[in-house]
């Protein structure tokens, strides 16, 4: 194989024979769909009934490659997420990559087929895309943008406006773990075992609860700035205040014990595969067990309440009782996280 076809070249994104043959050869094979394949200026998706829900998020995580995952089944599974928790099934992406002159067609190529399991684990089409080619230096290895549409599937959750003092919050499974996982790897921390991200698809759990007919006020896949940004962002929005209890915030052993090594809130830390959601408290039995029984899901934990607002918007009672106000922080301690 010649350097030129083992290696990202200006030349594969210039519209010539040279980016049709990286289509044709890496990155359609394992995504092949009617829909994509018509290659048409945009893609013609069939009508649906419902309303639709639009997201785009764009992929910069370094490393290309994390335990538990990669940029390209992040990029899924993100996507995928967002969707799901607005209450809609994801059905359709758009997948546009920026490469780096002088990526290895070998690192694409794994990335690729990890999009393709992600979108066939999550019953997704990725149906129309892009591929640009920057130089050296212009970009870090790779970036990806996905863009995705699902259909809403009623009830959806009924809004931040809804949330009343004494409703459950719940926590989806463990914290912390994709953030953790990232800056291990990043730094390349000596821990052993490497602490594993929860990169993973929630639209199965979103499904058990709506088929639990489980009344969701609020739901969110606590993404970068993790659960407390997610609960600044809705203090800011509804009428309530939350507090938390630390004690019954799931943490696995090995995001303790770096949280621990690297004086780290998990609170704080991202996760790419686990949601927080409010519901009533008179179901918050029926919602944990709901989620509980599905993949992804089985850390499920009631692990707060909404309250009075009063003057600080969220606080925590930490391990040994005392009740603090929760740090909204200015930026994320760790950034390209996803
Ligand atoms: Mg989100």
């Amino acid at each position: 194989m010649s350097q030129e076809t083992e290696r990202v070249v200006l030349g594969h994104g210039d519209g010539g024979r040279l980016m049709r043959r990286l289509l044709s050869e890496h990155i359609l094979p394992g995504l092949s769909n009617p829909l994509l394949s018509e290659a048409g200026d945009a893609a013609i998706l069939p009508a649906l009934h419902g309303r639709l829900a639009f997201t785009t998020d764009s992929y910069v995580v370094s490393p290309l490659f994390f335990p538990g995952g990669d940029i390209g089944c992040l990029s899924v599974y993100g996507t995928v997420n967002d969707l799901a928790v607005s209450g809609a099934r994801p059905l359709w992406l758009s997948l546009s990559f920026i490469l780096e002159e002088g990526l290895s067609l070998e690192v694409l190529k794994r990335v690729l087929v990890s999009i393709a399991q992600a979108a066939a684990a999550t019953d997704v089409q990725v149906v129309t895309g892009d591929t640009k080619v920057v130089p050296r230096g212009a970009a870090d290895g790779m970036f990806i943008n996905v863009s995705g549409i699902g259909e809403i599937l009623e009830p959806a959750p009924s809004g931040l406006a809804s949330i009343e003092p004494g409703d459950c919050l719940i926590v989806s499974g463990p914290i912390g773990r994709h953030g953790v996982a990232v800056l291990v790897a990043r730094e390349k921390l000596a821990l052993d075992p490497p602490p594993t991200s929860d990169c993973g698809p929630l639209h199965i759990a979103v499904d058990a609860l709506r088929r639990s007919r489980v009344r969701v006020l609020a739901m969110r896949d606590a993404t970068r700035g993790g659960v407390a940004a997610v609960l600044h962002e809705w203090a800011e929005g509804c009428h309530c205040g939350f507090t938390l209890d630390e004690n019954q915030i799931p943490l696995s052993s090995d995001v303790r014990g770096a949280c621990e090594l690297l004086g780290l809130d998990p609170l704080h830390l991202a996760n790419e595969g686990t949601m927080v959601l409010v519901v009533p408290r008179d179901v918050s039995a029926a919602a944990l067990a709901a989620l509980q029984a599905a993949p992804q899901a089985t850390g499920a934990a009631i692990f707060g309440a909404a309250r009075l607002r009063g003057t600080v918007p969220v606080t925590v009672r930490r391990g040994l009782g005392r009740e603090q106000p929760l740090a909204d922080t200015l930026h994320s301690p760790l950034p390209r996280i996803c």
